[in-house]
């Protein structure tokens, strides 16, 4: 029992007066009961304590209960919780000025709002406001939000609702070099390329080649040759820290410009250092959108995202009322200021590039030992590894045996998350204060889980 609440008593109010969505998504065959949380560890109501590489979903970014921004917190409480941004108070102005210092020009204007979902939602107004025009793109395997527009842009059945949601979103191929046709075998930028060849040259890169030729066959036949925004993961989250070639993105923005359409860099996941080679993920790819999404790590948990754009989009937009009552919130604002303040002083982004470089080569020993870890990819902080029957086929492994593996690396203390239209990837993307020394013991438990499947097989 725990602050006089047995495990099955909250088993029971989860069954009667929960969501239940969470009952489908305990997420382990027998549930985690979390009460405590500090930097990257996590203790359960028995004080058990695990290692946390999933982060809440890529959320806690410097650490749970991080004791930088518990402080901001505890000296906003007692000042201001809540006014709407129709006045003007200190906190939001200190925290926009900052977070426009992280960004390029022009994006310079930001919006505050509660949610990923929310961000993105503004995201598409604001563009089919500005452009004039009404479809939307996104790559298949994306996710962005789970309110009923940004359903829409979502490409992945499991959270799709037989309703008509999110009008004139369009999904197109996800240039997946490990998944997709043409293979990619130098073409992602990450420490470890994919085992899948293509047909390259120095110089050229015929995979990228083929996946805007697809891009450009979406333009001519499943658009009115117009768009008014394509949105995109610099590295895709929930599908499973899919990373496309190089220069995929370059030219995908080019071909969108060309025909009216804004490009809209979703860093929801990626922003805040995680790819560890850059603040933003974006930057990884060599462009500059016109909207940038982003949530999650901005507050490190707390419930907080942000849209940030131009002052010419954001003049297009201006010509209605846009009013959001919890948006610019006080406390979070505070909290999203002291997330950026531990970011430089911990030398997050850095240790992101580190232990995630190490993490990633170390886990391509793994997959070049097993058979059924088809591809491990991603940059800094956020990983992935794709589990399959066996390379040649590449068919994801089974659900069950993916969650048998799943399931023992929690009982050994560790918690990473799953991803992929099949449920098939292995999410590596914890708080990003881990240390090297973290790493390894993941390294040695997965190790041993894959180990044990093998026996059990
Ligand atoms: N975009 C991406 C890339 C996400 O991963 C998520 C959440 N998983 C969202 C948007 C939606 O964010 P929220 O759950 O805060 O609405």
């Amino acid at each position: 029992e725990y602050m006089g609440m047995s495990k099955e008593r909250m088993m029971e109010i989860r069954r009667q007066n929960c969501n239940p969505m969470t009952m489908k998504i305990t997420y382990y065959k027998k549930p985690l009961f979390i009460h405590q949380g500090y930097m990257q560890w996590l203790w359960d109501v028995d004080g058990r304590r695990y290692l946390d590489l999933f982060a809440g979903v890529a959320t806690v970014s410097v650490g749970h209960c991080h004791p930088k921004v518990t402080a901001a917190i505890e000296q906003q409480l007692k000042r201001l919780w809540h006014t709407t941004n129709i006045y003007v108070y200190p906190p939001l102005h200190e925290y926009c000025e900052k977070l426009a210092s992280y960004l390029p020009d022009p994006l310079k204007v930001i919006y505050l709002t509660n949610s990923g979902s929310e961000a993105n939602d503004l995201a598409m107004l604001m563009a089919r406001l500005h452009t004039g025009n009404y479809d939307i793109l996104t790559l298949r395997g994306s996710y962005h939000g789970g309110s009923p527009q940004t359903m829409g842009l979502a490409s992945n059945a499991a959270y799709k609702y037989p309703i008509a949601n999110g009008l004139g979103c369009t999904n197109t191929m996800c240039p997946d070099v490990f998944r997709g046709p043409w293979g990619g075998r130098h073409c992602r930028d990450s420490p470890v390329q994919t085992i899948r060849e293509c047909s390259c040259s120095q110089g050229h890169c015929m995979a990228n080649e083929k996946y805007i030729g697809q891009l450009k066959e979406t333009f001519a036949t499943s658009v009115p040759n117009r768009i008014a925004a394509f949105f995109g993961e610099p590295i895709q989250g929930v599908g499973g820290a899919v990373q496309y070639p190089k220069n995929y993105l370059k030219e995908a923005y080019k071909l969108v410009r060309e025909r009216g359409g804004l490009c809209i860099a979703d860093e929801v996941q990626t922003g805040f250092g995680r790819t560890g080679s850059h603040f933003w993920g974006f930057q990884g790819h060599g462009v500059i959108p016109d909207i940038i999404t982003m949530a999650k790590g901005i507050g490190n948990g707390f419930p907080l995202g942000a849209i940030v754009t131009t002052q010419e989009i954001a003049a297009s937009f201006g010509k209605g009322v846009h009013f959001n009552t919890f948006g610019g919130n006080p406390v979070a604002c505070a909290v999203a200021s002291s997330v950026l303040d531990a970011i430089q002083e911990d030398g997050t982004q850095k240790n992101s590039l580190d232990v995630g470089t190490y993490l990633l080569t170390e886990l391509a020993k793994l997959r070049d030992k097993y058979e059924i870890i088809g591809d491990v990819r991603g940059k800094g902080l956020q990983i992935g590894v794709e589990m399959v029957k066996d390379k040649v086929s590449r068919e994801p492994l089974s659900q069950d045996a993916v969650n048998g593996i799943f399931e023992d690396i929690k009982d050994m203390g560790v918690l990473i998350g799953k991803g992929g239209i099949c449920g098939q990837i292995f999410r590596i993307q914890p708080p990003m204060c881990i240390t090297k020394e973290d790493a390894d013991f993941f390294l040695a438990i997965f190790n041993k889980s894959l180990y044990n499947y093998m026996e059990r097989r």
